[in-house]
């Protein structure tokens, strides 16, 4: 046992003041200290119950924040696709399905589907009701609107469809599905009068993207299951033709107007300085396809790898004896040629930035905007052939 010995001794006057001075010194800072650890407790706090909090959208706060802002650029520009083994090629392009693209979604299409009138409501209604019934679960949104046009006031409807709209990032796929007004005309004197179809002019790429969905459901279906970070988005515009004479303000109706609602859509929700258009990866454009021998060429330098993509794809289904009537490994896309931008509903996109892959035939179709464009001069093994390229695009890019 140890005994501890006490010291006892006086203290001064001076000492006495000292020690209260310094007594009052740490009482102060005491005080500082415990209301520093109140203000961060409280700043915690606050940060806490608002993670946890819910937006408008419903979207819980907490989920966007697992994928930070600034990482949507920087994914889009380092993702790279994941590659299929030639089994999982074989599987994915087995499951393209020509006669129901003919016949099943690309027949009703084709009609007269002027903007504003029953001919754009039924298809409207067809491309609806088709992906409405496919087991992916697609959010679908139909977006009207008036514009001034030289016929008056018109009412335009875009179809959007988002496979997951909560993911951060998306692959856009779209074409337009309104038809130009062309006058009528007979071959003979007194023949039927006949209309404007555009069966190339975009009733196909728009089959062909119904197609490609189809084909794909079932793994679309498990991608959105997955969470994952990169969706596919379709969009249908109304309004890509001109009324009279193509102008800035005479044409492109549904893209201006989509391009200008994205630009103003946080994204993710509450966003302030992202909007839906950073959340485009790839704007994919389908327009003027269907005629046989078509050529297609890169048009953005930005976008090359995307395009050297639809090359690897065409080649590799070649090489697998996977596409018909396609005599050598690269008919269809050609880097070999260069040509022109061509005026399209990517250009309100491009404008804002958001990277362009634009498939379209070049040199146009010879009966392009005019009664000749219709079901006798499309060539079904080439449609069929583009969509099974297309096919092997969408699931390496996704990861299907
Ligand atoms: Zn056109």
């Amino acid at each position: 046992m140890r005994v501890v010995r006490r010291q006892h001794r006086h203290t001064t006057g001076a000492e006495l003041l000292l020690g209260r001075c310094y007594r009052l010194r740490m009482s102060r800072l005491l005080l500082l200290c415990l209301c520093g650890m109140l203000a961060v407790a409280l700043a915690l706090g606050f940060s806490f119950s608002s993670n946890y909090s819910r937006n408008d959208d419903g979207v819980h706060m907490n989920d966007i924040l697992q994928f930070p802002v600034a990482d949507l650029t920087r994914d889009k520009l380092t993702h790279n696709p994941r590659r299929s083994t030639v089994a999982q090629i074989k599987r994915l392009v087995s499951q393209v399905n020509s006669g129901r693209l003919w016949y099943a979604l690309l027949r009703p299409i084709l009609i007269e589907r002027l903007p504003g009138t029953k001919g754009s409501q039924r298809v409207r209604e067809h491309i609806y009701s088709h992906l409405e019934y496919l087991s992916a679960g697609w959010s679908l949104e139909i977006d009207s609107f008036e514009s001034p046009t030289p016929k008056g006031l018109v009412t335009f409807s875009n179809l959007l469809a988002v496979l997951d709209p909560s993911a951060p990032r998306r692959l856009l796929l779209a074409c337009h599905y309104d038809s130009k007004a062309v006058a009528p005309s007979s071959k003979t004197p007194n023949g039927p009068l006949r209309r404007f179809l555009g069966a190339s002019d975009a009733a196909v790429p728009c089959a062909m993207i119904l197609e490609l969905v189809t084909a794909l459901d079932v793994h679309l279906k498990l991608l959105k299951l997955e969470k994952s970070q990169v969706t596919l988005q379709l969009v249908f515009f109304d309004g890509n033709e001109a009324f009279e004479e193509p102008s800035s303000l005479d044409s492109l109706y549904g893209s201006r107007y989509l391009a200008d609602q994205m630009s103003h859509t946080p994204h993710p929700p509450g966003a302030q300085h992202t909007t839906l258009l950073h959340a485009l990866d790839l704007f994919v454009l389908l327009d003027l396809i269907g005629a046989p021998d078509p050529m297609f060429v890169n048009h953005f330098d930005d976008t090359v790898r995307w395009f050297n993509e639809l090359i690897r794809a065409e080649r590799k289904l070649h090489n697998l004896r996977l596409l018909s009537s396609h005599p050598i490994e690269v008919t269809y896309f050609r880097k070999d040629i260069t040509l022109g931008p061509v005026e399209d509903d990517h250009v309100p996109f491009l404008q804002q930035g958001v990277p362009v892959l634009h498939m379209v035939t070049t040199p146009f179709p010879s009966f392009m905007h005019t009664v000749e464009d219709t079901a006798e001069h499309i060539h079904s093994p080439t449609i069929e052939n583009l969509t099974k390229v297309l096919v092997v695009f969408l699931a390496e890019y996704l990861g299907l």
